[in-house]
């Protein structure tokens, strides 16, 4: 089986409503997928997220990244991923995001061959069942207020609360607000300021939820500032997170080794693909941090199908799984994972276990 056709498609997908972010807001969710058919007629799916500020890929430079790739792959094994994605390393440095719907749409498709869901093909399912982590960051403390109590009755058992928004004291003082609320100790609550402050203002927040029962703050300051990710841990009772900081190996490797972070999201958009995410999973079991496997807002129900095969198969999910296809309004597949009480259910079909209805991909296709 051969890789026989690669294509790029970008799509825009809308949102049920704007989520808020540090400094951005995101109205529509700017994807990107990757079709490859194969030598004996299998189509296989993956997906990938823009995300300019984390990555510093637009839907524009990933579709032309993959369309770069295509002849450079077209011809080769289906079978053999890793010689495949080697390939495109060889021909094209960075560009992990439109790599990774590469990838993906790889493990889909030799899934669909072997008759086997993605997760056997990873190293088998440790767990079937895993709790979403819900974004919480409405604008102001009484809505996040009534947002949380809510999904904690929708049975929710982790929530993540977005800050650096207002200053680092008026953010510390809406999170404990949140955490007052929360009645269940068994519930997750952690807090994500994306990038947004200065070592000394993350180092005010922490100091301000200290006797909280927050689990962990990621990313409170720029992504290669380590430095001061250091800094601000060890000044923090609460444990510390990186995201936006994440692109390699080597990062997670220097995180760790300067007690810049206890923990951190791992997503197929910023190490290139799915296997680079196991990888990466098994390298912090090793290292002894906490793993939050996240797709970035708002991917879509292929690379949110993906992402939940990682969730099945990886050594642990200490700090939750953030799907993200929940936020859209609607959907690429036609039956999105299902959000049972707040619990996500792996698919255990082949490939994937996804069925992509090409009449929405392109009704909601766009140039790029
Ligand atoms: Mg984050």
């Amino acid at each position: 089986m051969q890789i026989k056709r690669i294509q790029a498609i970008a799509i825009s997908l809308p949102m049920i409503k704007p989520v808020k972010m540090s400094f951005e807001e995101v109205r529509n969710a700017e994807n990107v997928l990757a079709r490859i058919e194969t030598s004996d007629g299998i189509i296989g799916w993956g997906e990938a997220a823009s995300a300019p500020t984390m990555t510093g890929e637009t839907p524009g430079s990933m579709v032309a990244a993959i369309r770069y790739l295509a002849d450079k792959l077209e011809g080769l094994p289906a079978d053999d991923i890793g010689a495949a994605m080697h390939r495109a390393g060889q021909y094209l440095y960075g560009n992990n995001s439109a790599k990774a719907a590469i990838e993906m749409a790889l493990w889909d498709a030799l899934g669909q061959a072997k008759g086997k869901p993605v997760y056997e093909l990873l190293g088998g399912a440790k767990r079937l069942r895993v709790p979403a982590l819900r974004l919480i960051g409405t604008g102001s403390t009484e809505g996040d207020i009534a947002e949380t109590q809510k999904r904690l009755a929708d049975g929710y058992v982790a929530i993540k609360i977005k800050v650096g928004v207002a200053s680092p004291e008026a953010d510390a003082e809406r999170a404990r607000a949140i955490c007052a609320t929360v009645k269940d100790d068994k519930v997750l609550i952690c807090t994500d300021a994306n990038q947004a402050w200065t070592p000394d203002e993350a180092i005010r927040f922490v100091r301000g939820i200290a006797d909280t029962r927050i689990e962990f703050f990621e990313q409170p300051v720029a992504g290669h500032d380590v430095a001061g990710m250091a800094r601000v841990a060890a000044a923090s009772r609460v444990k510390i997170g990186v995201d936006e900081g994440l692109h390699s190996m080597d990062d997670l490797q220097q995180h760790h080794d300067m007690k810049a972070a206890q923990g951190c999201s791992l997503k197929t958009i910023k190490l290139g693909g799915m296997r680079p995410v196991y990888n990466a999973a098994l390298l912090c079991e090793k290292l002894g941090m906490q793993v939050n496997l996240a797709c970035k807002i708002a991917e879509a129900g292929i690379a949110s199908a993906g992402l939940m095969h990682l969730a099945a198969a990886i050594p642990a999910v200490d700090w939750g799984v953030s799907l993200s296809s929940p936020y859209l309004a609607d959907d690429i597949v036609a039956e999105p994972i299902a959000l049972a009480g707040g619990w996500l259910n792996v698919p255990t079909g082949p490939g994937l276990g996804i069925r992509v209805d090409e009449a929405k991909v392109r009704r909601y296709t766009r140039e790029a």
